[in-house]
């Protein structure tokens, strides 16, 4: 899952950005509003996150210049509790909004509450052959047993399983679970990959997760 940040004060953006990564997110962080819109325009985002008070287009400018050509989730960050504002934003088109200060328990909250509206149309659970992932509780098990994984680890998993049988480049699955700015030292995905294997295929005969020499990945059952 990948979500744009739109946050212009440096403290509260690194800690967003910081606690978002910790919860399996990946996270473009921009702080203009012009930026926020040329971004979200791409299409890229399962969720914005949008402050309301940003240098040049303000929250409000961009929600207005986004909607209707753009139906990615926005969230609303604003400093005012009045109702106008909250009903300003909905009225642009917003799905719903925080007002500041809040805890980062609430934020991810609502985060998570957006991305499981978003994917509506996809089901709970992910499964290939007797691995499953139950995606409401995060919860990981192969032929009955739990598994436990990494925020990164599950990223990745919950990617492959998504798209199984297409191959992934390694370039692709860094840019979906680790950072877009990532370069190509894409050793990190080998490390994951091999962390992965070692929980979800290692202990058992039937391997999903196989590698596509020269070009990344595939999740498939092989007979
Ligand atoms: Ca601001």
């Amino acid at each position: 899952m990948r979500l744009l940040l739109a946050e212009d004060e440096t403290h509260a953006g690194q800690y967003l950005v910081k606690g978002l990564t910790e919860n399996g997110l990946a996270v473009d962080w921009v702080r203009s509003g012009d930026e926020a819109l040329h971004l979200a325009l791409q299409g890229n985002h399962d969720l914005i996150v949008l402050d309301v008070g940003l240098p040049g287009m303000s929250g409000w400018e961009v929600l207005r210049a986004l909607r209707p050509q753009c139906r990615t989730p926005v969230l609303f960050l604003t400093a005012r509790d009045g109702v106008e504002d909250r009903v300003k934003g909905l009225e642009l088109g917003a799905d719903d909004y925080l007002v500041k200060p809040f805890a980062f328990s609430e934020l991810l909250a609502r985060v998570r509450a957006l991305l499981r509206r978003g994917k509506s149309s996809e089901p709970d659970q992910l499964e290939l052959g007797d691995l499953v992932v139950h995606q409401m509780r995060r919860r990981v098990e192969r032929a009955g047993q739990r598994i436990d994984l990494t925020a990164k680890e599950y990223g990745l998993l919950t990617l492959l399983l998504r798209r199984q049988g297409e191959i992934l480049s390694r370039t692709l699955i860094a840019e979906q679970v680790w950072d877009m700015n990532f370069d190509s030292d894409t050793n990190v995905v080998e490390v994951a990959v091999r962390r992965l294997r070692a929980k979800i295929d290692d202990p058992f005969a039937d391997k999903l997760i196989h590698t596509v020499r020269g070009f990344g990945y595939v999740m498939e059952l092989r007979p």
